[in-house]
């Protein structure tokens, strides 16, 4: 392990990884699916098709000549029922793309041809893997959903020397990328190939997190014998799997506030964006499914690979049914998750797990005073000052809060973890955070 491979601030909290050992089986498929046309950062895609059409399986059926934006792509055959406003799992409601299930899935005919796993990145051009990136709709699948070509597209001063895969999985309770990196690594090394190659960076690391020891051995094997790839094994610790703390942790690069990697030279990108990159070239796939972590109050909690669109109940439902009442929903971890107001919400690009919670699982307690214990600064990763934060944010004191570095945030909800008083401080920071991001659009939206 690399013990230097530390970053300031962050927590412990109980890892609950109960399905690492739950192999990745294939969701029953679907009825129906719902595929929101923004499932990235960035413009919203178009509809390409309307009620009414027949769509084949890696179609695309959204898309948007944006700078930044990825296109989206049926993930089942069958037939558009309805083009309408559904609410997604970022709590947004955005146009989505209805499709009733045929009983079989037949591949679309206009997909790219396959490469062969057998092909060379060095031997391709750059620009063609990035073009193949972006068709294939790929996005950043570990939560953020920043569209993958356009990091991998080098800007004139700031051209990449490395790029990290992201196998930190450091959120509680989530497994999917670990069950990834144990399944196809071979899938996730030639994805790191690609991207190298697409960007230009001559040296590639992939971060695992201590308590993935079979997925880093595994890794180690495939990338041994290549002087220009490594796997780091880094210290267990929340919010690890963050770009900029993995920056810094594996590289002792200090990512610039309001910057992004590749201000230092380095790309970032998920475990399994890179697997699905491989597909991309290797076979001419879209992306039209991930693993989705399912836990909880449920009877057989696992990992299931599942077509994007797929609804919160058949997950549920795959994972053998609550064994209770159900209190709340939470899709992705329990420290940066967002909570759902129901299951009738669809899995999409970045959705990598699924909470089931009982009322047991709550335990809230009311809010006291700050007790100035300082337990929030010494936690947090971004050094800021979240007790100050909250109290700017509760005064509506906006330009309080811009003094103190609210944009800095990461929203990584150590400093809540910690918190003895309960204060709602991640809450307030957000809400802070959105709304100068409001003021700043001029008082829109
Ligand atoms: S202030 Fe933001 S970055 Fe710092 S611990 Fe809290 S949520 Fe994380
Ligand atoms: S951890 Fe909570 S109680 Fe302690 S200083 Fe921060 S806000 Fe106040």
């Amino acid at each position: 392990m690399n013990l230097w491979a530390r970053f300031r601030g962050g927590v412990h909290p109980d890892a609950r990884k109960t399905t690492a050992q739950c192999a990745t089986q294939p969701l029953p498929r679907p009825e129906r699916v719902v595929l929101p046309l923004r499932q990235h950062i960035g413009a919203p895609c178009q509809p390409l098709v309307k009620k009414g059409d027949e769509v084949a399986l890696g179609q695309p059926i959204g898309d948007v000549d944006a700078p930044v934006s990825a296109p989206v792509h049926a993930s089942v055959s069958g037939k558009v029922v309805a083009v309408e406003p559904r609410l997604t799992p970022g709590g947004r409601t955005e146009q989505a793309v209805v499709i009733e299930a045929a009983p079989e899935d037949v591949p679309w005919e206009g997909l790219p041809e396959g490469l062969g796993w057998d092909l060379d990145p060095e031997s391709l051009d750059p620009a063609f893997i990035r073009d193949r990136v972006r068709q294939a709709g790929l996005v950043g699948m570990g939560g953020a959903g920043f569209p993958a070509a356009v990091k991998l597209t080098p800007r004139p001063g700031s051209e990449p020397d490395v790029v990290i895969l992201n196998g930190a999985e450091c959120e509680p309770a989530i497994t999917s990328d670990h069950r990834l990196m144990l399944e196809q690594p071979e899938q996730v090394v030639l994805g790191l190939r690609l991207f190298m190659r697409a960007c230009g960076a001559r040296r590639g690391v992939i971060g695992v997190e201590a308590n993935k020891p079979d997925a880093a051995a595994k890794l180690s094997q495939l990338v041994a014998g290549d002087p220009a790839l490594s796997v780091e094994v880094l210290p267990v610790r929340y919010p690890q799997g963050a770009e900029k703390m993995l920056v810094w942790a594996l590289l002792r690069r200090a990512v610039p506030v309001g910057g992004i990697p590749l201000d230092v030279g380095v790309v970032v990108q998920n475990v399994a964006t890179a697997a699905a990159a491989a597909v991309a070239l290797a076979e001419g796939r879209p992306l039209t499914h991930r693993i989705v972590t399912v836990s909880g109050r449920v009877a057989s909690p696992g990992n299931w690979r599942v077509p994007l669109g797929t609804s919160f109940v058949d997950l549920m439902q795959a994972a053998g049914g609550l064994t209770g009442a159900l209190a709340r929903v939470i899709a992705g971890g329990p420290m940066m998750g967002i909570a759902q107001p129901d299951l009738d919400v669809p899995v999409i690009k970045t959705t990598g797990s699924v909470i089931l919670l009982g009322p047991e699982d709550l335990h809230e307690t009311p809010a006291g005073p700050c007790i100035r214990c300082g337990r929030c600064v010494t936690a947090c990763p971004m050094g800021l000052l979240p007790a100050q934060l909250c109290d700017a944010a509760m005064a509506s004191d906006w330009a309080r809060a811009e003094r103190f570095h609210v944009r800095a945030c990461m929203e990584c909800g150590s400093c809540s973890y910690v918190c003895p008083a309960r204060r709602p401080l991640v809450q307030s920071i957000r809400l802070a955070k959105s709304e100068l991001g409001r003021r700043a659009r001029g008082g829109r939206g």
